[in-house]
């Protein structure tokens, strides 16, 4: 009898958007070798890792290299002393108050999000925003908790929180209620972020309904609006029903050097079939403690240099830089009279394709015509369609560039 699979991998089917993107564009540099492409569908930063950051990361990496200083195997968790730094300086000032072993270094926002689903019985009901991070997504189909896909894009049993111009991409509470509700704002793909107000709505549903909120803060970084939370435990009573992910690929330019961390607060519970309450921390500490086994000591130092005057001092020229791009965007696109979204808190520019145009359609003739390339929104989910996503990371130069050539358009 052959190995049989897990065939649930085989109801994946959204990821094909981003080689339909390569191959498109790869297709029409070949047929335009001349013509100057500028990528602004990549979701990856383009600055370095700030010196400070550098600078302890390699002499962290010497200390490994010295039998006094050497470290093997480092806890699961992550070493305390970028713990205490994370509390110290991302949650302390906001009046959270959480304790070391609340907090969980990782490799990734990506892994956890994906992972967390682990923790959670395969019947959970499970709401995601729509479009969305294809993460929370794919993650729950591989598990065996949607179904198939159905044909108007739709997996079956997930809940789909449509976000839309109709909405102005704020998230309405479910109907029928649901175990895990996954949150992430300020967003990808819409660049929109929730109020205080409005994320209160959803601790309020999560704690009438016993859900759970999954809340992804990767972009928090780039919040520049006063009264746009910057963790989900700023809303009272979130301690008890929200699990929170944060990461250094989006602030400090650690997309390929890895370092993020999830926060579970104890007090979030789940329950046995007969009844009993379990903290979620128990259960993410017994999942990491199983199958991680922490992130490098170096890693772990550069991560810190973060925190350090200098690191803050270097990531918030980053950031201011692409939060110009993410205006010069903005505006050059509504000067010529298209509606765009996002971009004021976050480095994504989410926009409204011109007439009764398509996803792929946008995308085609910005790249025939501007040779810009982008990602169709309906790659992000069925709500996503009629759209299309830049991104502010690039150069200025580039950023310039590409608006000119759009402006030029007749759309
Ligand atoms: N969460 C969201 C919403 C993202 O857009 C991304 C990356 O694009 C991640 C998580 C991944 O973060 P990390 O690099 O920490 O894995």
């Amino acid at each position: 009898m052959a190995v049989k699979i897990n065939e649930n991998y085989l109801l994946i089917k959204s990821n094909y958007i981003f080689s339909e993107i390569n191959q498109r564009v790869e297709k029409y540099q070949n047929d335009n070798p001349d013509a100057d492409i500028i990528r602004m569908g990549i979701g990856d930063v383009t600055r370095p890792l700030p010196e400070a950051v550098t600078r302890k990361f390699t002499e962290a990496v010497q200390e490994m290299g010295d039998a006094k200083s050497f470290r093997g195997y480092g806890p699961e968790q992550g070493y305390d002393f970028l713990i205490e730094e994370i509390i110290k300086n991302d949650y302390a000032p906001r009046g959270i108050d959480l304790s070391v072993d609340e907090v969980f270094v990782s490799d990734g926002a990506k892994c956890d999000t994906g992972n967390i689903q682990e923790i959670f019985d395969l019947s959970s009901t499970v709401a995601v925003t729509d479009p969305v991070y294809p993460v929370y997504v794919e993650s729950n189909v591989m598990a065996g908790r949607t179904g198939p896909m159905m044909d108007d894009g739709r997996y079956q049993k997930l809940v789909y929180i449509p976000c839309t111009e109709e909405n102005g991409f704020i998230p309405e509470l479910p109907e029928t209620p649901v175990d895990l509700i996954y949150l992430c704002f300020p967003n990808n793909p819409t660049g929109m972020a929730l109020t205080t107000e409005q994320l209160a709505q959803w601790v309020d549903y999560a704690r009438e309904n016993n859900s759970i909120i999954l809340f992804d803060a990767a972009y928090e970084a780039y919040i520049q609006e006063d009264n746009i939370p910057h963790s989900i435990y700023e809303i009272e009573g979130a301690r008890e029903v929200a699990i929170e992910f944060r990461s250094f690929s989006k602030n400090a330019g650690f997309t390929g050097t890895r370092c993020a961390y999830t926060v579970v607060p104890k007090e979030v519970m789940g329950f046995d079939s007969a009844g009993n309450p379990h903290s979620l921390n128990s259960l993410w500490n017994r999942r990491q403690t199983t199958k991680f086994n922490g992130v490098s000591y170096p890693i772990q130092v550069a991560a810190c240099a973060v925190y350090s005057p200098e690191g803050r001092a270097e990531i918030r020229e980053s950031i201011d830089y692409y939060m110009q791009n993410a205006s010069i965007i903005r505006n050059s696109l509504k000067d010529i009279g298209l509606r765009v979204y996002g971009g004021v808190n976050s480095p994504y520019i989410w926009v409204k394709t011109p007439g009764d145009m398509n996803s792929w359609e946008f995308f085609d003739l910005l790249l025939d015509e501007a040779h810009i390339v982008g990602t169709p929104g309906v790659g992000f989910g069925p709500s996503g369609e009629g759209y299309l996503r830049l991104t502010a990371f690039n150069t200025l130069e580039n950023t310039e560039k590409a608006m000119e050539r759009i402006s030029k358009l007749s759309l």
